[in-house]
């Protein structure tokens, strides 16, 4: 047994999600994302069974983790009572943490995730806010949402929700200091912080520097397509 598999092993979420699988391919039967994807959690949770290190890395390296959509079906199916959803889960964990999520184009996604809905929610409380969803990277909301997104101050001054203020309605309100102080303390003390810092530097590592790391983070800024980024190898 190797070093990773035995770091996969402490995950609690890793413990709670794999008692044993007998391969029967019911998870996969249900899953909605092996309808779309190259992707079979029956195929994932075998290879976390077999604990063969090498195929554990090339898993991580792999975009098949982050095909799982989370939404438990396989769960309450499984004859062997496993959940790939948790399993999934840690394995994104252990993927950050070693760099490897990096070697995939759906793993890079991870710095969309950081620093959108990671970085929102230290300064915000919030995952996602009105100013992130642009028309142009989202042109089937129409004109309406481009109207509000245009004049959302004023609208929402209008519905008497206003906007940057403390205890206001919605996702534009403003959580009191001592709360967000809670909810960072709370990342922090869960590695959430640690895993945000581990894409960046994942990045890093992979394109080469910092600012190629800006380069394709401009370039998803631009195109909302991470397959557009060229990468050099
Ligand atoms: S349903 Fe359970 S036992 Fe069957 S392949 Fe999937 S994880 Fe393994
Ligand atoms: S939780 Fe993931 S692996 Fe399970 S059925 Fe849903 S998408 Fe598939």
């Amino acid at each position: 047994m190797g070093k990773l598999v035995d770091e996969l092993k402490q995950d609690i979420q890793y413990q709670h999600g794999m008692n044993a699988c007998l391969n029967c391919g019911i998870c996969t039967a249900v899953c909605p994302a092996a309808e779309v994807y190259e992707y079979s959690p029956r195929e994932v949770m075998n290879i976390c069974h077999t604990e063969d290190e090498e195929w554990l890395i090339d898993l991580l390296k792999s975009d098949k983790i982050w095909f799982c959509g989370q939404c438990y079906s396989c769960k309450p199916r499984c004859p062997r009572g496993n959940s790939t959803a948790d399993v999934i889960l840690a394995l994104r964990r252990l993927s950050v943490r070693h760099g490897y999520f990096a070697e995939s184009e759906k793993g890079r996604q991870q710095l969309f995730a950081k620093r959108v809905f990671g970085e929102n929610m230290l300064k915000r409380g919030y995952t996602l806010t009105a100013e992130n969803i642009t028309p142009e990277h989202f042109p089937e909301l129409g004109e309406n949402w481009e109207y509000y997104f245009e004049h959302m101050k004023e609208m929402r001054e209008w519905w008497d929700v206003p906007m940057d203020k403390e205890n206001s309605a919605g996702s534009h309100r403003v959580i009191p200091e001592k709360d967000m102080d809670e909810l960072r303390a709370i990342y922090k003390a869960t590695g959430a912080i640690e895993l945000m810092e581990a894409v960046e530097k994942g990045m890093e590592k992979k394109l080469g520097s910092k600012k190629e790391v800006e380069k394709y983070w401009e370039n998803w800024l631009e195109t909302a397509d991470s397959r557009t980024y060229e990468m050099k190898s």
